[in-house]
């Protein structure tokens, strides 16, 4: 069997990573997976340092398209990602999670009756004005077998009408965070380099388009960083387009005392995330890795796709004026950590699960 993958990002690496280790581990000579890597992100601490930490196979194509506008990338992705897929002729095309390259990826294999397989299917953050929750339904409506982490997921595929090809086998997320927890916590030296005690620190990410595109959410949420910052030590590994924004801006000197680090290697973020008293974020990705690893999370959205983590209450929706991050933070503050007793994401083998379907 041969499987195009088509991967981007630097969510999808981390990703593509435990699917691609059962295939190499459980499937060695009946699996051929051919990795095709857009070029979304190039930087090298966006993209190689995700290979060479997680093992990831060598893409045999790097399509190296990366900026512009969304229409624009995409656009390029399509026309490229469906030469590739001519000349392997796949049995599958497997597409993770809601960037310009799943679409990419998905449209292209759907125009020649391709079979789609989508990791991440069925999220749904309602919001249509977010960029990825065009890719994400869209990706859903020409798969042929939909990948959902969680039952709500499910859920929400089965109200829009789409029930075939539809399997919970819990989000691959979590067979990450129990594959790294430990030896991330043995191999990062990031607490050492960056002068942080265990417990002593709040981390914190940024960098969603509807908080880096708007000035007013942006500002809100410099502004509480710096001011959190000048009572705990605050570390902001800053996303490249984030920082471009607040230089651009005139923001960046906001941030005050706030540790603001390059983008980390996989490893480093996963042992800050154990140690942190508290995480801020906007991401998807690390809202539930603070929630896997049960440390108070304060989410700067006004939704979320993860909705498991608010419903326990490891998770805050606060939005992202200074005024409403501050009082979250302060709650979170006096809330003791919580190890996680249900398991809304699965059993930590949905990768396993997800090469087996595909096979089966
Ligand atoms: N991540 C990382 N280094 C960083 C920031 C994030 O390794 O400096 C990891 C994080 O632990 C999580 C993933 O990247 O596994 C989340 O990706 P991102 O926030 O870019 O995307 P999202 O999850 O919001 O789609």
């Amino acid at each position: 069997m041969k499987i195009v993958t088509v991967i981007g990002a630097r969510p999808q690496f981390i990703k593509a990573a435990a699917v691609s280790r059962v295939i190499r581990d459980r499937y060695a000579g009946q699996i051929e997976e051919i990795l095709v890597h857009t070029g979304q992100h190039y930087d090298e601490n966006m993209s190689q340092v995700f290979f060479d930490e997680l093992d990831i196979p060598r893409p045999r194509y790097n399509l190296e398209i990366s900026g512009g506008n969304h229409g624009a990338m995409t656009g390029r992705m399509l026309e490229a990602v469906e030469n590739v897929l001519l000349q392997e002729r796949p049995d599958w095309v497997l597409v993770y999670g809601d960037t310009n390259s799943t679409l990419a990826g998905a449209l292209a294999a759907a125009k020649l009756h391709m079979p789609v397989a989508h990791v991440e299917a069925g999220l749904r953050s309602f919001n249509m004005r977010m960029p990825e929750e065009i890719n994400r339904i869209l990706a859903d409506r020409v798969s042929s077998m939909l990948f959902c982490p969680t039952e709500t997921a499910v859920a929400n595929l089965r109200a829009e009408g789409i029930t075939n090809g539809v399997h919970n086998i819990g989000d691959v997320m979590y067979d990450i965070a129990l594959f790294y927890r430990d030896q991330a916590r043995r191999q990062s030296k990031c607490l050492q380099k960056l002068g942080l005690a265990e417990g002593g620190f709040v981390l914190a990410t940024c960098h969603r388009a509807e908080n880096t595109d708007n000035l007013e959410r942006l500002k809100g949420i410099v502004t509480a960083l710096g001011r959190i910052a000048a009572r705990l030590p605050v570390v902001l590994p800053l996303h490249p387009r984030t920082r471009k924004l607040l230089i651009d801006h005139d923001l960046y000197g906001m941030l005050g005392s706030v540790k603001v680090t390059e983008p980390l290697p996989f490893l480093d973020m996963v042992a800050l995330e154990q140690a942190a008293n508290v995480i801020l974020t906007d991401s998807g990705g690390v809202q539930k890795e603070a929630f896997f690893y049960g440390v108070p999370c304060i989410t700067m959205r006004d939704e979320t796709e993860w909705v498991e983590t608010v419903g326990t209450g490891a998770n805050r929706l606060v939005g992202a004026s200074a005024s409403a991050i501050l009082a979250a933070f302060d709650d979170a503050m006096n809330k003791t950590r919580t190890a996680i007793h249900d398991k809304p994401y699965g059993d930590g083998d949905a990768a396993g699960k997800i090469v087996a379907l595909l096979v089966q």
